[in-house]
């Protein structure tokens, strides 16, 4: 399907010689007429930049907003999952291989109106842009975007992070809420063998230039076991958290599970993720999560100040919560950081692919 794809792109700058340097994400390819960027849906046509998967998803799904990991933004509400594509990384336990490194432009005919149609149809409060890196096609998401906040949905971003500042300056203003996903907690030598990224710096630009501009920012870190399990990464991911976003921005520790070209690994031992949460603690970060360790007490918020749970979880369903109206603890009264609140007539979303 291609009715809508070959959309001019605006995130680039014109060289000499028919050249172009694409400025969406933190590698900057320099790209001759006729080829394709690193993540291969990016192409230099005659001299300009063009967005090949601009209307085109290949994956479409209502999920809980509680999936992407997004713990502190409107509990309970259910939201458009879209994702094209290509990626601009080649993580080697990604688990969206399939679409993240199709080299073909592949998937459904979806418009920015259609989107937003489908995203109140099936009861969602927002969209997200997942599944692979919204970076690489921002100018859809911008267009998604802008009709999302028109028709009063929010809108969120899932990103590895490694965008410019010129994508961080186009996008912020749009954006509500992002989920940015160190990968073996920003460790260079991680990010060189495993994902083919030079380091972390443009990521924590990114991440601190979002929450500058009054974007809501969580971190992910998926902990590999064995390669990427480092107690000194993790701290010091955690302090440069909590210097750079500050102790109140919750962290999300990740079990992995054996996937792509790394499925001689095991799951991450719980014991791993329980010692690092406790090393991210000692930094000062209030709140630390674990993920993908359903029935874990640690996928749970408690009160920083008096220890009371506050907000109970099972997976990405919400199982009791312990605030009042604005949000306070009912036991000490410290208010919890939390966008918005767990609506009256909560009914748990599960994942549904919907195209
Ligand atoms: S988005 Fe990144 S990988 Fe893709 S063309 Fe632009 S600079 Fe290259």
């Amino acid at each position: 399907m291609t009715a809508l794809s070959d959309h001019p792109a605006t995130l680039y700058e014109p060289l000499e010689h028919g050249k172009v340097r694409c400025t969406a994400c933190a590698r900057y390819c320099v790209i001759p007429s006729g080829s394709h960027g690193f993540c291969f849906v990016r192409k230099n046509v005659g001299g300009r930049l063009v967005l090949l998967t601009y209307g085109i998803a290949s994956a479409v799904q209502v999920d809980p907003v509680e999936k992407k990991p997004l713990s502190h933004f409107h509990p309970g509400s259910r939201v458009l999952s879209i994702g094209t594509v290509g990626c601009n990384w080649r993580c080697q336990y990604c688990q969206n291989a399939d679409i993240s490194q199709e080299r073909e432009i592949t998937g459904r005919a979806l418009s920015p109106q259609t989107a937003v149609r489908w995203a109140k149809r099936y009861g969602c409060q927002g969209v997200t842009f997942t599944y692979n890196e919204p970076t690489i096609f921002a100018e859809y998401a911008l267009d998604v975007m802008r009709e999302a906040r028109a028709a009063g949905l929010f809108a969120n971003f899932v990103t590895n992070g490694y965008m410019t500042p010129e994508a961080v300056a186009a996008i912020g203003p749009h954006l509500d809420a992002v989920s940015v996903d160190f990968k073996g907690s920003g460790e260079a030598g991680f990010l060189r063998k495993y994902v083919t990224a030079k380091g972390p710096e443009p990521i924590f630009a990114t991440a601190a230039g979002l929450r500058t501009r009054g974007v809501h920012v969580e971190i992910t870190d998926l902990i590999v076991p064995d390669v990427g399990d480092s107690e000194t990464a993790t701290r010091t991911l955690a302090r440069r958290i909590v210097e750079d976003l500050g102790p109140e921005t919750p962290f999300h520790l990740l079990r992995f599970h054996p996937d792509y070209k790394m499925m001689d690994l095991p799951e991450t031992p719980i014991s791993t993720l329980e010692r690092l949460h406790g090393v991210a603690k000692g930094e000062g970060l209030d709140y630390v999560y674990l993920g993908n360790v359903w029935g874990h007490p640690l996928e749970h918020t408690y009160c920083p100040k008096c220890g009371a749970l506050a907000v109970e979880r099972y997976g990405f369903t919400i199982a009791s919560w312990n605030l009042d109206a604005k949000n306070r603890c009912r036991r000490c009264g410290h208010t919890i950081p939390i966008l918005g609140s767990l609506p009256q007539d909560y009914r748990p979303a599960f994942a549904t692919p919907i195209a």
